[in-house]
């Protein structure tokens, strides 16, 4: 099958081969079709599926009849609106829409919170077509009075789920008030729970129900492990694991924003290029950190999950769960990172004893058990081999594989210490003897004084405009591991 069969305008078959695309992907398959014929959608699909394509060019395509090169802003209203959970993923999805509406002249925008509202008043003035919002931003224009929904033809949430998550439906129900009752919607979701359900019910007209991949399901090219692991041991066994794997960029998870600073901090400093990425960074920051993973200047990105979302990152062999989520639905969501397009890819794990339980749901969810292995050297609390653990059937890796800790500070040679947990949040002294203050989200460390009066280095000319840190060899900060 060819775009062209699916009744694609030459103009959006075009963009679409300049793209790279040759056949449409399921969802496109199932998609473009139904929402060429106006009908609303409930969609069933991950991101990596090719969705936003698949909801993209038809919604194109129904607009281009209202195509115009004229100026005046009244001949360009809002006519279609996609809700997206996070900057990221409204960047992505306006990124989509730009490159599909190449040759239709419809204008399109994308706006999202955290920045300037004034530039986006000025875009939105001149007449746009398309918007591509985050919810919150979004009304923050409709109380400015900078945009008007009441000729929207066209409503796309997508990531609905997540939307819930982040807890968006009260903003999403207050959006759909303003506009047009007579509207195509389209809902796109990983996941169905009932409230997903009640607010399709609220939000569709006699929706086409297209699903391409099973509830949940996770892809068969990913090689899921599991290495138990105590709480306190986990950061030293993560810096083992990496020098195990020198070439392979890997998106680390953790819980919090906090515990995402912290972590990308202790990696800096065993030679390890990674940054975070998480809610409470500048735009134009967590922008300059997803380009810096993407070119490979970066070789691990710590996230949270809602930061993580809906990233467009191709070709990622490994995700790291350096705490298990809470959900485990979030668990496929996170692996869904890698192995992607029949790829081979690795979801790897380091559980503690006090997420056995969250292991037992992941596992229930995906309906596989996980193999365990414990590094050596790195073990986890005897709890975790407890009765009602499956613990016992883990295996340990080969003798060869020994540790080679990077605990601080002995050096890459000594020997772990007993296992003794982490300091548990207020255990810890709020600053490092490094100066890193523990008790804020983290931020790049301010350049040292001798640093800014220096001449420009490579390293300074690598990082200009990134964040500083110490000075490191160059090899370092092109992705390769650093040796102490
Ligand atoms: P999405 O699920 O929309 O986030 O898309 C995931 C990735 O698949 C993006 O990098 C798209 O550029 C890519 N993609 C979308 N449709 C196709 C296609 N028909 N053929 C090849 N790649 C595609």
């Amino acid at each position: 099958m060819s775009f062209a069969d699916l009744g694609l305008h030459p103009e959006l078959q075009r963009a679409v081969a300049e793209a790279g695309y040759t056949t449409p992907t399921p969802i496109q398959a199932q998609a473009i079709p139904v929402v060429l014929s106006g009908a609303d959608v409930m969609g069933g699909a991950q991101t990596g599926t090719g969705k936003t394509a698949g909801f993209t060019l038809p919604l194109l395509q129904r607009l281009a009849r209202h195509a115009s090169t004229s100026t005046s802003p009244a001949r360009h209203p809002v006519r279609a609106l996609i809700l997206a959970p996070t900057r990221e993923l409204a960047m992505q999805v306006f990124e989509s829409v730009r490159t599909y509406s190449k040759y239709i002249p419809l204008r399109s925008t994308c706006i999202y919170g955290g920045v300037d509202m004034k530039p986006q008043m000025q875009e939105l003035r001149t007449g746009v077509e398309i918007v591509v919002a985050t919810p919150g931003r979004l009304l923050d224009h409709v109380q400015q009075k900078t945009i008007s929904l009441n000729q929207v033809e066209i409503l796309v949430l997508d990531e609905a789920d997540r939307m819930l998550d982040m807890g968006f439906i009260p903003d999403i129900r207050r959006i759909l008030e303003l506009l047009p009752a007579a509207r195509q919607s389209l809902l796109f979701s990983a996941t169905f729970s009932d409230e997903i359900k009640k607010l399709a019910d609220q939000m569709l007209k006699n929706p086409q129900l297209i699903e391409v991949a099973r509830r949940n399901m996770v892809s068969e090219t990913i090689t899921h492990r599991v290495h138990p692991v105590s709480a306190g041991m986990k950061r030293n066994l993560l810096v083992h694991i990496l020098r195990h794997q020198p070439d392979a960029q890997s998106l680390v998870f953790v819980d919090t924003k906090l515990a995402c600073g912290r972590l990308a901090h202790f990696l800096e400093r065993h030679g390890v290029a990674a940054d975070a990425i998480h809610g409470d960074k500048g735009q134009a920051q967590r922008t300059e950190t997803l380009e810096a993973f993407k070119s490979g200047k970066l070789r691990v990105l710590v996230a949270t999950d809602v930061a993580a979302r809906g990233l467009d990152i191709d070709d990622l062999p490994y995700v790291i769960n350096f705490e298990l989520p809470h959900t485990a639905e979030d668990y496929v969501h996170r692996i869904g990172r890698t192995g992607r397009a029949g790829r081979q890819g690795n979801a790897v794990s380091l559980v503690c004893a006090e997420e056995k339980h969250r292991l037992a749901e992941i596992e229930k969810l995906i309906k596989r058990e996980i193999p365990q292995e414990v590094v050596p050297g790195f073990d986890p609390e005897p709890e975790f081999f407890e009765a009602g653990s499956r613990g016992k059937h883990g295996r340990r890796a080969p003798a060869a594989k020994a540790a080679e800790p990077a605990h601080e500070p002995g050096g890459r040679n000594a020997r772990p210490p007993a296992a003794k947990p982490e300091p548990r949040r207020g255990g810890r002294p709020s600053v490092a003897p490094d100066g890193f203050d523990y008790s804020k989200p983290y931020e790049p460390a301010q350049p040292a004084a001798t640093e800014s009066s220096a001449p420009p280095t490579a390293e300074t000319e690598f990082r200009a405009g990134a964040p500083r840190r110490q000075a490191r060899p160059i090899a370092v900060l092109l992705g390769g591991l650093g040796r102490k």
